[in-house]
Formats: structure tokens, C-alpha cells, sequence
């Protein structure tokens, strides 16, 4: 019995060590891939729930590496967080959506808002605001053409992020609550925060022709958005009767595989082109 202890132990400590060199190369390959710009970005379309017109898209970042495949980007970036690699691709997921926004412009496709996703960690970093500023200045993109994607995790009403909202409010840029009601401060936030869209989570949506709890809330969350002066976003929407449900119900933008997956800038084209 004791022999076995040992060897569980040695075994585990083996696997230990395997797990710890494993993620270490994994962090090492994204520092690369970050460096190297070898992540890409696909766009999803968000529609204007009533008439069903592309409005904008949600740009989101992609890594395949050669050995590892692909990675979900719920890894990666939290990888990116903690081995201090969030601003650099941040930054270069900014520029690459911005200079997509414009050359869609440039093909004649106006008024398109372009959203980013800014992770948690970063939007309370003191950088945020000088490199909105810097991307908006060096791509020459119009800060209302650009839309910051923040989840409501980070929303703490204190004043130091309040000051982060009212900022990037003077610049222009447009501010949207992601995963809206999953998080734990949904109503605090909304009480301090002057933001342009709140983005109700796919949660929500999933269940909301089976569930009548799920309608209600919401029905409730449209409701209270538009008492707010916000816009309200259905995120994950996959059905028609999804579609036609929200759309009764007063939502005014939509995203999700029934209308489009996230694709490539190219295939974006093609569906501007075809509506
Ligand atoms: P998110 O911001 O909530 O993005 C929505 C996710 O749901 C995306 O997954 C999208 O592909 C997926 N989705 C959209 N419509 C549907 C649908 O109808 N059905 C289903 N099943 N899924 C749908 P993705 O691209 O894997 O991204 C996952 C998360 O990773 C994002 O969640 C976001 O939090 C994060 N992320 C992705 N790209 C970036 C980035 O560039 N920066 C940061 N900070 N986070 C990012
Ligand atoms: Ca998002
Ligand atoms: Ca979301
Ligand atoms: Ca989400």
C-alpha cells in the first residue's frame, strides 16, 4: 500500500509537470502568436431587429496554431490576461477591426458600427483611455462608428470606473453592457452608467420560447433598457421564432447564427452586398 502511495504520488507529480511545461509552451506560443500578429479576426453581423439590415458587426479574435489547432478564444484570452499579453492584443484587435470599418466605408458601405470586445482587466487599466484615443487618432475611424463591448462583471460603482465610462463617453465612442443579467451588479451598474446598448446574454434567449420565466425577464430587460434610454441587443439568437419573438417584444438589435456565425471580413462583404 505504501509502495502504491509512492507511485500515485510520483505518478501525479509527473502529471503535474506535464500540465505546468504544457501550459507554459501554450503561454509561449501566444506570446509568439501576439507578437507575430498571427491571431485573426472574424465578424459577426448584428441586424436592426425590425427591418433585418446589417447595422454593424461584432469583430472576435481567432488563433490557430499549427500544432494546438484552434483555440477558443475564452482560453486564450484569459491566457492573455494573466501571462500580461491583454494590451498588446487588445491594441492590435483595434486597429485590425478599425481598418476593416474603414475599407468597408471606403466600399461605400456607410454608417456600419464596428464593436470590439474589451476584457475586464484591461478596461480598468489607466491605458484604455490613452489607446482608444491613439486608434481613433492613427485609423482615423469616427468614434461613433466604434462600439466598446464590456461585460457588467467589472461594472463596480466606484468612482475610478465611472471616470472610465465618462471618458470614453467624451471621446464619442459608442459603450455597450455585454452578457447583460448574468452578472451580479446588472441594476447597480445601470444606475451610475450612461451606456448606449445593453446586450442581453445568449442565456436568456436560449430559453425564451420554451420558458416562460425566461419571456418575462426578458420582456422586463426591454422594457426597463428603453425606460432607461438604452438600446437593448439580443445576443445567440439560432431560430426564427427566436427572430419573431424579440422582435415582438421591442428588441431592437439582433446577433446570432440564425442571422449570421462570425465569418471573415470578405464574406461580411458579401452579405452587405446582398442585402
Ligand atoms: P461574447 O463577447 O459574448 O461573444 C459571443 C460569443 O457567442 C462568440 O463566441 C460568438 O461566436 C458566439 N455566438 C454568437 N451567436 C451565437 C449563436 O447564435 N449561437 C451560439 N451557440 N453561439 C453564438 P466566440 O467567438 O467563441 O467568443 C467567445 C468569447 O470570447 C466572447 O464572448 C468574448 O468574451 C471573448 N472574445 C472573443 N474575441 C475577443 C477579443 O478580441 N477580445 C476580448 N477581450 N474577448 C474576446
Ligand atoms: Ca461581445
Ligand atoms: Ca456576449
Ligand atoms: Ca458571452
Amino acid at each position: 500500500a505504501k509502495d502504491l502511495g509512492k507511485n500515485r504520488y510520483a505518478f501525479y507529480k509527473k502529471e503535474l509537470t506535464d500540465k505546468a511545461e504544457y501550459r507554459f509552451k501554450i503561454e509561449q506560443y501566444l506570446r509568439e502568436a501576439i507578437e507575430n500578429q498571427q491571431l485573426s479576426l472574424v465578424y459577426q453581423p448584428k441586424v436592426d431587429i425590425q427591418t433585418g439590415s446589417i447595422i454593424g458587426v461584432e469583430a472576435l479574435s481567432r488563433w490557430h496554431h499549427p500544432v494546438l489547432g484552434q483555440v477558443s478564444p475564452v482560453d486564450f484570452i484569459a491566457m492573455a490576461e494573466q501571462i500580461g499579453m491583454i494590451k498588446p492584443l487588445t491594441e492590435w484587435v483595434l486597429k485590425t477591426a478599425c481598418n476593416q470599418a474603414n475599407l468597408w466605408k471606403e466600399a461605400g458601405f456607410s454608417s456600419l458600427i464596428m464593436a470590439v470586445n474589451i476584457s475586464p482587466s484591461h478596461f480598468l487599466d489607466s491605458d484604455l483611455v490613452p489607446l482608444i484615443t491613439r486608434v481613433i487618432k492613427e485609423t482615423g475611424i469616427l468614434p461613433g462608428e466604434l462600439e466598446l463591448e464590456v461585460t457588467e462583471g467589472v461594472i463596480q460603482t466606484n468612482p475610478e470606473n465611472l471616470a472610465v465610462f465618462e471618458h470614453l463617453k467624451q471621446l464619442g465612442v459608442l459603450l455597450s453592457i455585454d452578457d447583460f443579467g448574468v452578472g451580479y451588479s446588472s441594476f447597480a451598474s445601470l444606475k451610475h452608467l450612461n451606456v448606449d446598448y445593453l446586450k442581453i446574454d445568449k442565456y436568456f434567449i436560449d430559453d425564451i420560447l420554451l420558458d416562460h420565466k425566461a419571456k418575462l425577464l426578458v420582456s422586463s430587460m426591454i422594457e426597463m433598457g428603453h425606460n432607461l434610454e438604452h438600446k437593448i441587443t439580443a445576443e445567440g439568437i439560432e431560430s426564427k421564432e427566436q427572430y419573431i419573438m424579440l422582435k415582438g417584444l421591442g428588441c431592437d438589435y439582433a446577433q446570432g447564427y440564425f442571422f449570421s456565425k462570425p465569418v471573415s471580413a470578405n464574406d461580411v462583404s458579401i452579405l452587405l452586398e446582398n442585402q
